[in-house]
């Protein structure tokens, strides 16, 4: 079979001459064109975006595929990309066949499969009164097959500053519907609900002290024990002068106006007690001293931790209202990669991206499903298809690698087979910058970049922002800080996230940029608790800078006990540097 498959940024002919074979049979065209409406609104043009190698070797391989069925004796296989105004065609396919029946068969089949297995995609339809220049300056682009992007035909797709993307993730990200569960189920989730105090605490006056208690004036000689309280009594009474009860630590106390004479400052003679010295203080707990009926005790949107819960208990608030157990499925790439335990042959590299993964999701509580994906398109495909209700329930899927523009891959072709919408593929920070991000209802998805340290800085960056939006938390956020020591660096054209050591001496927290020149290198995590933002095109800052910065897991949390602040309200802590 003859087939030639053009992709291009220009305008289809009226006229295809068909190829010499098509004169053994017969020849059939088709052409689609864009109409001038999409889902009900009426448009001016759609803009369709390509992975133009691998879409060319698809639309061969489909056709290849399909030809022992329909024979087929030569293809014609055009699709315009960019902008297609309304009334164009976006494909032409012309097929020659020795009978028309088989011709239109086959274009049938192609056409379904096209739409399935090609990585040629609508990127957006252009409004009706869609004028201007833009349309021009990207019909004029055409197909770029560009030296430093061989593979990757992008039209249009903006690369994303970091704060346009860390906005455009937190606007894509609507927080799962709450659940009520149990205080141990609670552990690490996100409260959903304020929760306030259903009575006083202490609900009563009660005893620090083992010891007696007296109304709070009676300076009487001695005492008279007329009863004994334990922790557990209820035994309410109104003391006279000269009387006393016997009470132990957490008692509750018998009437208003009481003090508590410690165990050890007493003597005592049979039912008689004699105060041999006096305290300063009453030695109780007032009723509300902790807090009134009513105050909030642990506020909407906090992680909760062993002392809120505890709160909680304390409470009676059995069945919080927390943020689902988010699912995540996660998935490797890569046929280089092999399981940590086994030795690597040239060529190959340990999966670390997994368990870094794992672990980064750890203060998230999830259900994580792991799977290595086949570096095969097809193949990955029907390896999906065999999981495909776990990714189907999945709020979070992750895929490790293939992000960026190489051979081999497939990540986003692969998302958007899965259905997903694209909202931006690359970001313009160092390391990380192939970065897929991908909506579906209110399911997410990222495509990241494969090397560990990419994986690190893009999980705090964007995967973070998101799993903090999903579970109703407030996003993390960047903190200032000074400089220890010079950050070296070139002038870089794109913003850079630079592996840090955040240390607290001498009562002052200073940032100790640490060393990595790739983002292949991974010996800087061990170290690594802060990111510092150095701006596009800045090149080394010195000792004793201001920058910004981005605490990663482990020290967000120790660094909000040091200030007393949650990083998710973008506070500064200028004051103290
Ligand atoms: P990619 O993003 O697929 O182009 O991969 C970029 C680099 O990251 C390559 O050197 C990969 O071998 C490496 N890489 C990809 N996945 C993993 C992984 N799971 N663990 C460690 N390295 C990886
Ligand atoms: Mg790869």
């Amino acid at each position: 079979m003859e087939i030639e498959i053009q992709l291009t940024g220009s305008p289809i002919a009226e006229k295809i001459s068909p190829p010499q074979l098509a004169a053994h049979g017969a020849w059939l065209e088709f052409r689609g064109a864009v109409r001038d409406e999409e889902n009900g609104v009426k448009i001016s043009a759609l803009e369709y975006e390509a992975y133009a190698e691998m879409a060319v070797r698809e639309i061969r391989r489909l056709l290849e595929a399909l030809s022992p069925r329909h024979f087929c004796l030569a293809a014609k296989v055009i699709h315009r990309i960019g902008i297609v105004p309304a009334g164009e065609a976006a494909i032409y396919v012309g097929i020659a066949s020795r009978h028309r029946a088989e011709a239109i068969a086959l274009l049938g089949e192609f056409m379904n499969g096209l739409k399935q297995a090609v990585p040629i995609w609508k990127r957006r339809a252009l409004p009706a009164n869609f004028v201007g220049d833009e349309v021009t300056s990207l019909k004029s682009k055409g197909i770029r097959n560009q030296p430093e992007t061989p593979h990757v035909v992008s039209y249009n797709s903006k690369i994303r500053s970091l704060d346009e993307a860390m906005a455009e993730i937190q606007s894509r990200c609507e927080s799962l519907p709450a659940v009520r569960v149990s205080l141990e189920e609670s552990f690490g989730r996100v409260l959903r609900e304020t929760v306030c105090a259903p009575e006083d605490l202490p609900p009563v006056d009660r005893s620090t002290r083992d010891g007696y208690a007296v109304l709070s004036n009676d300076e009487s000689e001695a005492f008279f024990v007329v009863d004994t309280i334990h922790a557990a009594d209820w035994k309410p009474r109104q003391l006279k002068s000269g009387e006393t009860v016997r009470v132990a630590t957490g008692a509750t106390l018998p009437c208003d106006g009481l003090r508590v004479a410690m165990q050890e400052n007493v003597e005592r003679n049979g039912d008689q007690i004699r105060i041999i010295k006096r305290e300063a203080g009453l030695n109780l707990r007032k009723r509300g001293e902790d807090v009134k009926a009513g105050q909030p005790l642990v506020q909407s949107g906090v992680r909760l931790d062993a002392g809120k819960l505890a709160l909680l208990a304390t409470a009676g608030c059995a069945q919080p209202l927390v943020n689902p157990r988010l699912r995540v499925a996660h998935f490797t790439t890569g046929d280089e990669i092999i399981p940590p335990e086994q030795m690597p042959k040239p060529g190959q590299i340990r999966d670390s991206n997994s368990i870094l993964i794992r672990g980064l999701l750890q203060n998230f509580p999830c259900d994580v499903t792991q799977k290595h994906l086949p570096e095969n398109f097809e193949s990955a495909k029907s390896q999906i298809t065999n999981h495909k209700s776990q990714i189907e329930n999945a709020d979070v899927l992750l895929v490790s690698g293939g992000a960026s523009v190489g051979d081999k891959d497939f990540t986003r072709p692969l998302l958007e087979w899965l259905g997903f919408e694209i909202v931006f593929s690359q970001v313009n920070v160092r390391p990380g910058r192939p970065l897929i991000f991908g909506v579906n209802g209110n399911r997410i998805t990222f495509g990241l970049p494969g090397n560990p340290l990419s994986h690190f800085v893009c999980f705090h960056l964007f995967v973070a922002v998101a799993l903090a939006k999903l579970t109703g938390q407030e996003t993390p956020g960047f903190f200032r800080g000074k400089l220890a020591e010079n950050l070296e660096d070139a002038p870089c054209p794109r913003e850079t996230l630079w592996p840090a050591r955040l240390e607290f001496t001498n009562g002052e927290l200073r940032l100790r940029p640490l060393k990595w020149s790739s983002s292949g290198d991974i010996t800087c995590l061990t170290e690594t608790n802060a990111l510092i933002r150095v701006p596009m095109n800045q090149g080394s800052i010195e000792t004793g800078a201001a920058v910004d910065f981005l605490p990663t897991q482990d020290s967000a949390s120790s660094l909000s006990l040091i200030f007393n602040l949650r990083p998710a309200r973008r506070l500064s802590y200028d004051d103290c540097i």
